[in-house]
């Protein structure tokens, strides 16, 4: 057994990760099912969005061949609709609301005619939308992810100018760097990203970061006011034996190489188990098996019936042939010369429900052994408590804590999406984004009314 790179052809690595979503093939198909939907007046779809984008209106616009009009809808509410209709988990949103469901009848395809409107909107940089003359007040943003780009468009569009500070090399945050290469590509993501700064009036300063190149009392110096999206955080450890082993690796670190290294420079074991299952285990887990892992097994200490993970998700997992223990919970990574060779696990059973309303998973004493050269850990993440208690910011365990106005504990200083939330879904993170830059632009025409 080993952990290899470079397992696959070109070829099958192009076919591995092609879009696991493909667009409609022609116009006719799309007219075809936006024709079916019903226009209805209260709209559930809309509802169950987290920006509210006009669902029945943009799909309508579409069947009058009005793109860009659909495309100004979709956007106008959500600024990151064309990457959020390739990552939103829809079953459990627009799509999972759609009354045809209720006829037990496919819902009609939100997402697929979201993307229709939105990759033309990107790929012929459609100057969709205008900014106003500037104001000459400068807004810092720290993080280019969903949150920080929602809020920096919505404040260049009212003539804010806005200074975005990201820590890595590109923008898009989760969008670039924390989810599946066939769900979004990285190239796409660029685009996405040129898309909303083409608006002007923002400059996006890479490899900076926040404790490191950049400092919250300079900004706070230098800007009207600061709006902080960094995100939810680092990986959570396992705390147990073996954990040190080569060959134990953290999900959200193995997703961000196969977006930055490219596929055939990330190295990948034969036998690979991942723990957990959300969304990131299962990118984790179906991306191990795309770039040549022989099998792939996921354990998870309850049943499907907790699952954070959509049953969608877990499909996509079983169609790439993962296999799926449950009740089961990581005990020991064993090792042989320094590298993984088992993971032992404990067999768990299902007591009485928690403060959440899952029940809690217990010992049964008995253990089972996999034999593995690779153990992927995605067992959530915990937010940047160090980074955040050392800029005096109040907070639960590094959750910044905000007021109903997006308002931290320092004035002027406002935050939105993971780091506030814990993690949530790249369509919240924009809508808080939204909510952040509302609340920055009434804090700024306050303080202009007392000057
Ligand atoms: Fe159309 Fe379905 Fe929304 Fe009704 S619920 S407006 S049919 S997408």
């Amino acid at each position: 057994m080993a952990i290899t790179n470079n397992r696959l052809t070109a070829e099958q690595y192009e076919q591995n990760f092609s879009d696991i979503h493909p667009p409609f093939d022609s116009r006719e198909a799309a007219l075809v099912d936006a024709n079916r939907c019903l226009f209805c007046y209260d709209a559930p779809c809309t509802k169950s969005c987290p920006t509210s984008i006009n669902i029945p209106k943009f799909i309508k616009q579409i069947t009058t061949d009005n793109i860009k009009g659909s495309a100004y809808t979709i956007l106008d509410a959500n600024i990151m609709g064309g990457g959020c209709s390739k990552v939103c988990p829809v079953e459990k949103l627009c799509e999972g609301s759609c009354v045809f469901n209720l006829m037990d009848e496919p819902p009609i395809p939100i997402a697929k005619l979201q993307r229709y409107s939105t990759e033309k909107a990107i790929d012929h940089k459609w100057p969709l939308f205008q900014r106003k003359p500037s104001t000459g007040r400068k807004v810092a943003v720290i993080g280019a992810g969903p949150a920080g780009l929602s809020c920096a468009h919505v404040l260049s569009r009212e003539g804010i100018d806005v200074t975005i500070f990201e820590k890595e090399r590109k923008g898009g945050g989760l969008m670039t760097y924390g989810i599946a290469a066939y769900k979004v590509t990285p190239e796409f993501c660029e685009d996405e990203v040129n898309f909303i700064t083409s608006l002007g009036g923002i400059e996006i300063k890479y490899e900076q970061e926040l404790g490191k190149n950049v400092s919250l009392a300079d900004l706070q110096a230098n800007y009207d006011a600061v709006y902080i999206g960094i995100g939810v955080g680092v990986a959570r450890q396992l705390a147990i034996p073996g954990e040190d082993l080569a060959g134990v690796e953290d999900a959200i670190r193995f997703i961000y190489d196969i977006r930055e290294k490219g596929y055939p420079s990330v190295p990948v074991g034969d036998r690979v188990a991942v723990i957990g299952l959300g969304m990131t285990a299962i990118d984790a887990a179906t991306q191990a098996k795309r770039l040549g892992a022989k099998e792939v097994t996921i354990v998870y200490r309850r049943t499907q019936a907790e699952m954070p993970s959509t049953e969608v998700e877990l499909n996509l997992a079983k169609l790439d042939s993962c296999s799926l223990i449950w009740l089961a919970s990581p005990k020991e990574i064993k090792g042989e010369n320094g590298q993984v060779t088992q993971l032992i696990c404990n067999v768990m059973e299902l007591g009485v429900p928690d403060t959440s309303g899952r029940r809690t998973p217990i010992e049964t004493g008995e253990t089972i052994t996999l034999n593995v050269d690779m153990v992927i850990k995605a067992a959530g993440q915990v937010p940047f408590e160090d980074l955040v208690d050392s800029n005096q910011l109040n907070n639960w365990k590094g959750k910044i804590a905000i007021d109903s106005n997006c308002a931290t504990n320092i004035p002027g200083v406002f935050a939105g999406g993971d780091c506030v939330n814990g993690g949530k879904e790249v369509v919240d993170a924009v809508q808080a984004g939204k909510d952040g830059a509302k609340a920055i632009l009434g804090f700024m025409y306050k303080e202009r009314a007392s000057e």
